[in-house]
């Protein structure tokens, strides 16, 4: 027998948020973004319903509709509003995956001991027996019926203790890909149940990109391959996958198959494989000093985050948007243009300064002139130093400085102390919450 699993997924997250803490915001169309230079990172259903979404810039938003309120991403209040409604989801289950800032997987394993020996008013009373006797025999429809009165449980908690305005999309399946499928298919306020019985009919109603983790790019290699539905790619031989795609290969079949052996992960049980910092500019920037600030800045955050977490990295990534000219975002056919590329060094590095200075190699090679939107610096080809002593003997003296630094910094707050190249940077790259999965 399968398990199940649920995706939860908070609608137009960032955006209801500030409408649940502001009601005079409820019913209009809001927009939540970094600084209003730069797009916007959630829409509310109301700016949605007019064309607004996540990824419209600013600019356009304003011309869509003038009157739209525009409010600054809030880190703190939608990072409590995480923490209340991942501590409901661990009434339910211990295994709960924080999968992002807005999402999360439960677990209920193959017992339907989906519940505590909790009956909320308005549900139906006869699922008690199953709270109160977890070992009790169920056949199999029952289970899922079960899944639901639970999903039902869970999105009333959320409207009664958190806030009333928070709605959210529950996917329920015997894997985590069909789960996360499942709840993209109704929004907002959605539940869709797949049984494995069900998994057929999804052929019909998805396309290939509706698949998490095939995108455009993806999607246009495939069909190449004479590849355009789901249904094309789960009869394609997995031989011929391998061939084109290599290990990729296989992972699509098993896409193609709705087939998913990821378990669920819990805090502190992922390795990290990677740690990066990305920041828009409220205005495209063609000013050398100013890039190269933001990019020291990005690295000596990335650095700090290394470090406490005792890490060391060898590879060094930097990825860089630049401007395009103002055509609407709804009719741009070609993304803007963009450049990223990885160094790897003869080195295991977590000083700001060093990882600043490959990430200024690698923009400059781009070649590209046009004014800069964004960059992103990564730090990946980690290891653990699980020891007190620094893990190379050459760095302990500028450890020592570093660690000194760490200590002001911890005890009275980011880039209080910091180099002197950063001066005048105060303003990039403030606090801010992303969609990505979770920094841990
Ligand atoms: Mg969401």
């Amino acid at each position: 027998m399968q398990g199940i699993i649920f995706h939860i997924d908070m609608n137009s997250y960032f955006a209801t948020v500030e409408q649940q803490a502001n009601p005079h915001l409820r019913g209009r169309p809001v927009g939540v973004c970094e600084h209003l230079g730069g797009i916007i990172i959630a829409a509310s259903v109301e700016a949605k319903m007019l064309g607004i979404g996540t990824g419209t810039p600013v600019w356009e938003a304003r011309k869509i509709y003038p009157k739209i309120v525009l409010l600054k991403v809030d880190p703190p209040k939608v990072r409590f509003i995480t923490e209340r409604f991942l501590k409901i989801f661990s009434d339910y289950t211990d295994l709960v995956e924080r999968y992002s800032i807005d999402e999360a997987f439960l677990d209920f394993g193959i017992k339907t001991k989906i519940l505590k020996d909790t009956c909320h008013p308005g549900l139906d009373p006869g699922s008690t027996r199953a709270r109160k006797d977890p070992d009790c025999n169920q056949d199999d429809s029952t289970i899922w019926s079960d899944a639901i009165l639970v999903a039902l449980e869970i999105k009333q908690r959320i409207r009664r203790e958190i806030g009333e305005w928070l709605t959210c999309s529950v996917g329920i399946g015997p894997n985590k890909l069909i789960a996360k499928i499942a709840s993209n298919l109704q929004k907002p306020d959605g539940l869709t149940v797949v049984r494995p019985q069900d998994i057929e009919e999804l052929y019909d109603k998805l396309s290939l990109t509706d698949i998490p983790g095939i995108n455009v790019r993806m999607q246009a290699r495939l069909s190449a391959h004479g590849i355009y539905t789901v249904k094309d790619l789960s009869r394609y031989p997995e031989s011929k996958l391998r061939a084109e795609f290599g290990l990729v290969g296989h992972y699509l079949k098993q896409l193609g198959n709705f087939k998913s052996t990821r378990g669920i992960v819990l805090p502190g049980d992922e390795p990290v494989k990677s740690m990066g910092h990305a920041f828009t500019m409220s205005r495209a920037s063609s000013d050398v000093r100013e890039i190269e600030a933001l990019i020291f800045k990005l690295s000596e955050k990335v650095a700090r985050r290394l470090r406490q977490r005792n890490m060391w990295g060898s590879v060094v990534s930097c990825y860089v948007r630049f401007a395009k000219e103002k055509v609407p975002f709804s009719q741009r056919r070609e993304p803007s243009q963009n450049f990223g590329r990885s160094h790897r060094i003869k080195d295991f590095i977590n000083d700001g300064r060093l990882i600043s200075r490959e990430a200024i190699k690698i923009f400059n090679s781009s070649g590209i002139k046009a004014p800069v939107r964004m960059i992103g610096i990564s730090v990946s080809g980690l290891v653990e130093n699980f020891l007190d002593e620094p893990l190379f003997r050459r760095y302990k003296k500028s450890q020592w400085a570093l660690d000194a630094m760490d200590k002001v910094n911890d005890k009275y707050g980011e880039f209080t102390l910091r180099r002197a190249a950063l001066l005048d940077a105060k303003h990039l790259a403030g606090d801010t919450v992303g969609f990505g999965r979770l920094a841990r």
